[in-house]
């Protein structure tokens, strides 16, 4: 079987299961404990891997906050600002296509008070940067959009976001778990961007593992935020609970080896989609209609619509042979919120699968989409 779902979740590396593994069996100590050997290995290894994790996005290790993936780093980030600056404002921004675990925290926080405004996007799901511009208020705390679209993979201007946020003094989050390890980000380049949230296992790691970035400010003092989880007072006092060190390993291992094959694993992914771009117009000529913008989108994501044809039929008898899906895994029972935001009739949604490529992928293997 083919795995094209890499949106979903996409393989752990070989070098990172064996990386994992002596921290599972025999370096299983815990890192906060002290003065033993065991002890301080995982905390060296931990150390290791945040290195790693900055380096891939262009922070300062001291920025990286590990937490369990990027469904509890945005509700950290999101619920964390709006607790601690409630009495700044109660407002926040963000969008209509973002992941459940940023709009369902934005609806909960709703029902505390707060107000939320969900920008409207374009026919490729990007935000327009005016409109933004339009919605910040004296008592805006935050603005939270996504760096790349789980579903469609198009790329929302986070530069020019950052710059306004920062120019308006707002908080600026960023949901990057479908760009982290697949696109060049440099944070450093981003002043603005005060948060991030990431997955290891969208960028082949483990699953149950993944960070938040918190910029520092220059007295080298975290953005403050109140916590999701108190307790031992592990990440700064951010983050409690004992560190699950071998998914950070995994994830330091992953993010080290994005690092070093980025533009390499880009070029290839990049090829692969020409290819098979190229035979499914040929195959369905005009019954496929592209959703995504084919320029500024994450390479290898490709939203697609078969005309005339169910997208719940088409992916369940592709299954035995390939893995795509018919949108997120996260909400695929209800239809897409993302695909109605960019304007979708209801059969266009119905008709529209997503290809999600990664660089495992060989372009010979995707000639099986000829025989289909
Ligand atoms: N945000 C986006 C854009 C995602 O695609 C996902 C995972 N599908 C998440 C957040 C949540 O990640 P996790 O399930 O690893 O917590």
């Amino acid at each position: 079987m083919l795995y094209l779902d890499n949106s979903a979740t996409t393989q752990i590396h070989p070098e990172v299961k064996d990386a994992m593994l002596p921290y599972l069996m025999e370096e299983f100590g815990n890192p906060s404990s002290k003065y033993y050997s065991a002890a301080e290995n995982a905390k060296i290894a931990v150390k290791e891997a945040r290195h790693s994790l900055a380096s891939l996005i262009g922070s300062s290790d001291s920025e990286i906050i590990f937490t369990s993936g990027s469904t509890e780093s945005n509700n950290m980030i999101i619920k964390g600002v709006a607790d601690f600056y409630a009495d700044k404002g109660n407002h926040i921004i963000t969008t209509k296509v973002e992941h459940p675990s940023v709009l369902e925290t934005c609806k909960y926080l709703e029902t505390k008070g707060f107000e939320v405004s969900y920008l409207d996007v374009d026919e490729y799901g990007r935000i327009e940067l005016d409109d933004l511009k339009s919605h910040i208020k004296e008592n805006t705390i935050l603005v939270t959009v996504i760096w790349g679209n789980n579903e469609l993979g198009s790329l929302n201007d986070i530069k020019s976001i950052s710059e306004l946020c920062l120019e308006n003094n707002v908080f600026f989050h960023s949901d990057a778990t479908q760009v982290v390890g697949k696109i060049e980000i440099n944070l450093s380049n981003y002043p603005g961007v005060t948060f991030l949230s990431c997955s290891s296992h969208k960028f082949h790691g483990p699953k149950g593992i993944g960070a938040a970035f918190i910029r520092k400010d220059e007295y080298d003092i975290l953005t403050r935020l109140t916590p999701l989880l108190h307790g031992g007072g592990q990440e700064q006092g951010i983050r409690s609970g004992t560190l699950a060190v071998h998914n950070i390993v995994g994830l330091g291992k992953a993010a080290e080896l994005a690092t070093k094959h980025l533009p390499d694993n880009i070029k290839k992914i990049k090829e692969s989609e020409q290819y098979l771009v190229g035979i499914l117009k040929e195959k369905f000529g005009s019954q496929i209609y592209f959703n995504s913008d084919e320029l500024k989108k994450i390479p290898g994501v490709i939203s697609v619509q078969f005309r005339g044809i169910n997208n719940e039929v088409l992916v369940k008898s592709l299954a035995p042979y390939v893995a795509v899906s018919t949108g997120s895994a996260c909400s695929s029972s209800k239809p897409s919120h993302v695909l109605a935001a960019i304007g979708l009739t209801i059969d266009e949604v119905r008709s529209t699968v997503r290809i999600s490529l990664s660089s495992f992928i060989k372009k010979e293997d995707l000639d099986i989409f000829k025989q289909l």
